[in-house]
């Protein structure tokens, strides 16, 4: 019996599956039971990748081979498990395949395209009519990351029209499971009410109300509360459109129920909340929320990358980079929030008027010190560690002239 293996030796294996056919199709004539064996060591999108790049001919998937190679355990299929590197280069194609190969629409209930920013969504044709699928997880951005993708423009090609008519496939059928859809940034970005997405949100809002009465496990109000949809599509208030798109009163991980009043007892934390970064809803079992310092915002405290340099107090990334009631030095890249500003500053654009310096009081002090910063108005601001310096200076200076008396 092999051990598992460790896990930089996994990591290697899963990127050599990395769709190179050539390198595996000589595998091909190995037994089943040797390459089930070898693929269980692969994390498990990968083990499905690896059965798919042995069969050339996606007609002839699944097959007994590809069957013991994948298993059956695919509750939850997370392209965030393989490599950021390889999933940014999975295409349509294999996406498609790897969802035949593991009968996807009758085992996949979770599904999360975590990184798979080079699909257009075609390959989601093997989960038409799925029955089972309960969340599907189009944002391509993984667990406690920010809801945009830094990858920059172009913004990845995951498209309505490919992926919509198949979402409704599955919510047209009677029995349908989804309890949470997850939706890309791109398309959340732009809140218009003639949208084939803004439709389709419509439809989604639709069957679930026909589902059946849903209330909070707290307080047993209905749900969803007020004005609240499902899914938001609101257009018209600030609030909407930051929201739009986004699922309401579901727990991204456990799928419970909860309106957005009802507060955990004794931590006065609301039993769900929305976080600002990821976009996510969590009940307070599954991720912890913590209040942003400076915009007094939820997010889960995974979300959070930035404190401030003074307090320690957590920073959103929102704030962050907004530069809302915080600064980011630029030469040291400390971030420090309003009540922790350095002294002689009253307001945050640390931009002089004068000479355009946006650095922290340390870094122009520093400069100061070296002859490197002349401008008088920057000077302004460093004042009191100017005179600090000088006082510290002074008694040094006092302390040395004392040693000297007693020497003598
Ligand atoms: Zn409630
Ligand atoms: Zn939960
Ligand atoms: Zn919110
Ligand atoms: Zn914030
Ligand atoms: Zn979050
Ligand atoms: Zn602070
Ligand atoms: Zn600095
Ligand atoms: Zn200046």
């Amino acid at each position: 019996m092999m051990e598992e293996a460790p896990p930089d030796i996994k990591r290697r294996r899963i990127s050599a599956a990395d769709g190179s056919l050539q390198d595996v199709s000589c595998l091909s004539d190995l037994p089943s039971g040797i390459l089930a064996h070898a693929a269980s060591f692969l994390a498990a999108p990968s083990r499905a990748l690896f059965a798919v790049a042995l069969d050339e001919n996606p007609a002839a998937l699944p097959n007994e081979r590809s069957s013991a190679i994948v298993g059956s355990q695919w509750d939850i299929l997370d392209f965030g498990d393989i490599e950021k590197e390889l999933a940014v280069k999975l295409s349509d194609e294999h996406i498609e395949k790897v969802l035949t190969c593991i009968d996807a629409v009758n085992n996949v209930k979770r599904l999360k395209l975590t990184n798979c920013v080079n699909i257009t969504g075609a390959g989601l044709e093997p989960l038409r009519r799925s029955l089972i699928i309960e969340q599907i997880d189009l944002s391509l951005v993984g667990d406690h990351q920010n809801y945009y993708l830094h990858y920059g423009r172009p913004w990845p090609p995951i498209s309505c029209a490919h992926v919509l008519p198949i979402l409704d496939s599955i919510i047209e059928r009677e029995g349908c499971a989804l309890m949470h859809l997850q939706f890309p940034f791109v398309w959340r970005e732009r809140a218009s009410g003639c949208s084939q997405f803004h439709a389709f949100m419509l439809r989604y809002n639709q069957m679930r109300g026909n589902r059946g009465e849903v209330v909070c496990l707290e307080c047993n109000s209905r749900l969803p509360a007020g004005q609240n949809q499902w899914i938001n599509f609101g257009i018209s208030s600030l609030h909407g459109r930051l929201h739009y798109g986004t699922q309401n009163h579901t727990c991204y991980d456990c799928f419970k129920h909860y309106c957005y009043s009802c507060e955990n007892v004794g931590e006065l934390i609301r039993m769900l909340a929305c976080c600002e970064i990821c976009k996510r809803d969590y009940c307070t079992d599954c991720s912890k929320m913590h209040v942003c310092r400076c915009c007094s915002h939820n997010s889960c405290n995974d979300c959070y990358k930035h404190e401030c340099h003074k307090c320690n107090e957590k920073i959103c990334l929102n704030c962050v980079e907004g530069h809302e009631d915080c600064y980011q030095c630029e030469e040291c890249d400390r971030l420090f929030c309003s009540e922790c500003s350095d002294p002689g500053v009253t307001d945050f654009s640390r931009n002089c008027g004068v000479c355009h310096d946006i650095s922290c009081d340390d870094c122009r002090f520093r400069r100061f010190q070296l002859g490197q910063h002349e401008c008088a108005e920057c000077i302004k601001t460093i004042v009191p560690l100017v005179a600090d310096e000088y006082k510290r200076l002074r008694q040094e200076n006092e302390q040395l002239k004392l040693e000297l008396k007693s020497k003598s």
